[in-house]
C-alpha cells in the first residue's frame, strides 16, 4: 500500500514561499541575505556578527540507531519535528548538512528529507546548491597543485614525497581514484608520487569550513593544517606553503549558511556536509549558531547512528559551539530493528517479532550512550507503511520499560502534523534535568581517548593498535598533538568496526590501523578496520533511474 507520491513528484508540485519572506519571518530583511536566485540566498557576515548577542534558543539533536543501507530517516525526522514545532506555535528552524553528490548517485540517496517532510527546492540542494561542495574541492585541489608545484619548483621546504598526507578529492564515489600515481610522463610534468582522492565531504577543508567560527578562524585553521613531512620528518604546513589566504578567497562565499525553507514554509539553514563515518559528520558550526540566535527551537542531525555523527557531535562539535543540545532524538525503525535482529536484509519488510525483540539491544546501547551524556533522549519510531501494530507495540512497551519518552511518528506521510506528539515529548524532555558532560577530557592520552569510546558508546572491549598507529602516536605526543580530540572513522553498519556484527555486538575489540593529523579541524582521526575515505557505487547506482526532462526537470532522484 502506498499513499505517498516520491520524494521528487512531491518536491516538484510544492509551492515555496520567496527566500526574502522567509528570512523576514526570523526578522531578516534583504540587507541580510545574499540571494541565489529566488529560493536560496546566503546569510551575510554582518549579520552572524550582529546576532552574537542575540539569546540562544533551545539545541535538539537528532540521531539514529545504527541504519540500514537506505537511512532510517533522521533527515526526514528532523524536517518533519521542526514542522511540527512550527505548526504547535513554535519559533523553529532546522540545520542540516548538505548532500553529497557521491551518496545521491549511489545508493544513499539525498539527504534533504522524504515524504512530505523535506527541505525546497530539493532538486537544487542534491545536486549543485549553491557551489559550496564545489568551491571546497576547488580549494583542496588547488592546494595539492600547490603542493606539487613546490616540490617541482626546487623543493625548499623538503618535502619527502613519499610522506604527503595532503590528498586530492572529489565529490564522486569513484574508486578507481583511490590510489594513482601523478606526475607521470617526464620532467615537464612534475615529480611523479603516489597520491590519492577521497571524496570531498571527507577533505580536512570540509572539516575546516564546518568548525571555523568566522572568516579569521578559518583562516588560521587553513594555516594549520599538516600536508606533510620533511626528508627529516618534520611536519609541513599549509602556512609554510604561505597559501592560507588565497584557500581562504576560494572558501569565502562557501563558508556562509545557506538558507532554504521546509514544504511547510519553516526556515532551514543547511551547511557543511562531512560524513559522520569517515569524517566529523555534523553541519556548520556556523549555520547552527546563526539558528540558534534566530529560533527558539533549533532542530539539527548529525549523521548516521549515535556512535558515529552523535558521538562526534558531542565530543567535537559541542567543543567549538560551546553549546550542547537540550534533547537528543533517537530515530528508531522495526525495519532497521529487525535487521539487527537477524533478519535478512532483503526480508525487513515482513513481520517478525523475534528479530524485532532481538534487535531492540541496538537501541538500547544507543539510549545509554545519550543518557551517558547526561542528555534527555526521545525516542522517535519513524513509522513505515510495512509496520505491523504487533510490532509498533513492541517498540513502545520496550520504550516504557526503558522508562524513556517515545512517539510513533509519521511526519513521512503527513509532515509536521504527523510529527506533534514528538514535539510535544521533546519539549519536556528539555524542560526535564540534563547534565551534560564530555565523554573524556582531552588531557587524557590519546589511547584513553579511544578506548573511552570504544568502550562507553561502541560497547567494545578495547581498541587494539596496530604497530603503524602505535609510531603514530607516539610522534604525535612528541610534536604535542595530543591534546586533540579523536574522530573516529567506523562502518555505520555496525558498533563494531566489522560492519556484519549487527545488534549489540559484546566483547569485541576495534583495530585502529592509522591515525591521521588534521590540525586545522582540530582532531585527531582514528581509521578502524578496513573503513575507506573514498566509497565506490553500487552495482545498479541510483544515478541509472535519474533523467532531465525537455523543459529541465530532475526525474529519478528519488
Ligand atoms: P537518514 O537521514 O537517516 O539517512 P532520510 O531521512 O534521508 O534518512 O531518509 C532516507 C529515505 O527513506 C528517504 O528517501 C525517505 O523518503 C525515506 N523514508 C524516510 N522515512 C520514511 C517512512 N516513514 N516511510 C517511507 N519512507 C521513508
Amino acid at each position: 500500500k502506498k499513499t505517498v507520491p516520491s520524494d521528487i513528484d512531491i518536491a516538484q508540485a510544492a509551492s515555496m514561499m520567496t527566500i526574502t519572506d522567509i528570512a523576514a519571518g526570523v526578522g531578516l530583511t534583504d540587507e541580510d541575505i545574499e540571494m541565489y536566485g529566488q529560493y536560496k540566498a546566503k546569510i551575510k557576515f554582518d549579520t552572524i556578527d550582529r546576532l552574537k548577542t542575540a539569546k540562544d534558543g533551545k539545541l535538539i539533536l537528532v540521531t539514529s540507531i545504527n541504519p540500514t543501507p537506505a537511512g532510517e530517516g533522521k533527515s526526514t525526522v528532523t524536517v518533519g519535528l521542526a514542522d511540527a514545532l512550527k505548526a504547535s506555535g513554535k519559533n523553529s528552524m532546522v540545520a542540516l548538512r548538505e548532500p553529497s553528490l557521491g551518496p545521491v548517485m549511489g545508493v544513499k540517496g539525498g539527504a534533504t528529507g522524504g515524504g512530505y517532510a523535506q527541505v525546497l527546492p530539493m532538486e537544487d540542494i542534491n545536486l549543485h546548491f549553491t557551489g559550496d561542495i564545489h568551491a571546497i574541492t576547488t580549494a583542496n585541489n588547488a592546494l595539492s597543485a600547490f603542493i606539487d608545484n613546490h616540490i617541482h619548483q626546487g623543493n625548499k621546504l623538503e618535502i619527502d614525497p613519499r610522506r604527503i598526507l595532503w590528498k586530492r578529492v572529489m565529490d564522486m564515489n569513484d574508486r578507481a581514484l583511490r590510489q594513482i600515481v601523478v606526475g607521470l610522463g617526464g620532467p615537464a610534468r612534475g615529480i611523479p608520487r603516489e597520491d590519492g582522492f577521497d571524496i570531498t565531504v571527507a577533505s580536512e577543508i570540509m572539516a575546516v569550513l564546518c568548525l571555523s567560527s568566522s572568516l579569521k578562524d578559518m583562516k588560521a585553521r587553513l594555516s594549520n593544517i599538516v600536508i606533510a613531512y620533511t626528508y627529516e620528518k618534520e611536519p609541513v604546513t599549509v602556512a609554510d606553503l604561505d597559501v592560507q589566504g588565497a584557500l581562504a578567497l576560494l572558501l569565502k562565499d562557501a563558508l556562509k549558511p545557506n538558507i532554504v525553507q521546509t514544504l511547510e514554509h519553516t526556515p532551514a539553514l543547511i551547511h557543511g556536509g562531512p560524513f559522520a563515518n569517515i569524517a566529523h559528520g555534523c553541519n556548520s558550526v556556523l549555520a547552527t549558531k546563526t539558528a540558534l540566535k534566530l529560533a527558539d527551537y533549533v532542530v539539527t542531525e548529525s549523521g548516521f547512528g549515535a556512535d558515529l555523527g552523535a558521538e562526534k557531535f558531542l565530543n567535537i562539535k559541542t567543543r567549538t559551539t560551546g553549546k550542547h543540545p537540550d534533547a537528543v532524538v533517537i530515530v528508531a525503525t522495526i525495519r532497521a530493528l529487525k535487521m539487527h535482529g537477524g533478519k535478512p536484509k532483503n526480508e525487513l519488510t515482513d513481520e517478525d517479532a523475534k528479530a524485532l525483540k532481538l534487535g531492540l539491544a541496538n537501541l538500547q546501547k544507543h539510549l545509554e550512550t545519550i543518557h551517558q551524556f547526561g542528555l534527555p533522549a526521545v525516542v522517535a519510531i519513524n513509522k513505515f507503511h510495512t509496520d505491523t501494530d504487533a510490532e509498533i507495540k513492541i517498540l513502545e512497551e520496550f520504550c516504557q520499560n526503558q522508562d524513556v519518552p517515545f512517539s510513533l511518528t509519521e511526519v513521512w506521510e503527513k509532515g509536521g502534523e504527523g510529527g506533534r506528539d514528538l514535539a510535544a515529548r521533546v519539549i519536556e524532555a528539555i524542560e526535564g534535568p540534563a547534565d551534560f558532560s564530555y565523554l573524556y577530557p582531552l588531557d587524557l592520552p590519546v589511547k584513553e581517548k579511544i578506548n573511552s569510546i570504544v568502550q562507553k558508546v561502541y560497547g567494545g572491549s578495547e581498541a587494539v593498535f596496530s604497530k603503524k598507529a602505535e609510531a603514530q602516536i607516539k610522534q604525535y605526543e612528541e610534536y604535542g598533538w595530543d591534546s586533540l580530540p579523536v574522530c573516529m572513522a567506523k562502518t555505520q553498519y555496525s558498533l563494531s568496526d566489522d560492519p556484519s556484527l549487527y545488534g549489540r555486538p559484546e566483547g569485541f575489540k576495534v583495530s585502529i590501523r592509522e591515525v591521521v593529523p588534521k590540525l586545522g579541524a582540530g582532531f585527531l582521526v582514528a581509521l578502524t578496520g578496513d573503513v575507506m575515505t573514498m566509497p565506490g557505487l553500487p552495482k545498479n547506482p541510483a544515478a541509472q533511474k535519474m533523467d532531465v526532462t525537455d523543459d529541465g526537470k530532475g526525474v529519478g532522484l528519488f
